[in-house]
């Protein structure tokens, strides 16, 4: 299959990898955006959240899980996790992935989108939602 992630895991294109399971695999991206910049994915093919089978997202949780007790390990303070599913959410690479960016206290990475405020009465929204 013709996709970068896939020709990662089977070792066709390099990658620093961080952690490898039986169901996923963490590398390093390379963006360059922000210092630690990490990818977690599932080793079977799926485009995002809304398509991956139950072994594969249990799997894919438990390696991230895994890999941010790493980063508490060595000397991290917290993680945040950031992932799009569709375009529309701004996913560029259509294999399901995390983005796993580890923490320190004070370390100034601003990793949290700036809203611009919502644009409708809560309540509307939560119906929408829900009914
Ligand atoms: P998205 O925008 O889909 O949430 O994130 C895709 C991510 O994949 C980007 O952060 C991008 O830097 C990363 N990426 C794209 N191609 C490669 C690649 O060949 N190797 C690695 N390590 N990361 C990649
Ligand atoms: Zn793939």
């Amino acid at each position: 299959m013709d996709c970068i992630f896939c020709k990662i895991i089977r070792g066709e294109v390099p990658c620093r990898k961080v952690c490898e399971t039986a169901h996923a695999l963490v590398f390093m991206d390379i963006a360059g955006d922000v210092d630690g910049h990490m990818l977690a994915v599932p080793k079977k093919h799926c485009k995002n959240l809304l398509d991956c089978d139950e072994e594969s997202l249990h799997g894919l949780m438990d390696t991230v899980k895994q890999v941010s007790h790493q980063c508490i390990e060595r000397g991290y303070d917290g993680v945040n996790l950031l992932h799009a599913s569709g375009e529309s959410a701004g996913q560029s690479v259509p294999h399901f992935h995390i983005h796993i960016i580890p923490r320190k206290e004070g370390d100034g990475i601003d990793a949290w989108p700036k809203f611009g405020g919502a644009k409708f009465e809560i309540d509307r929204i939560w119906k929408d939602l829900t009914e």
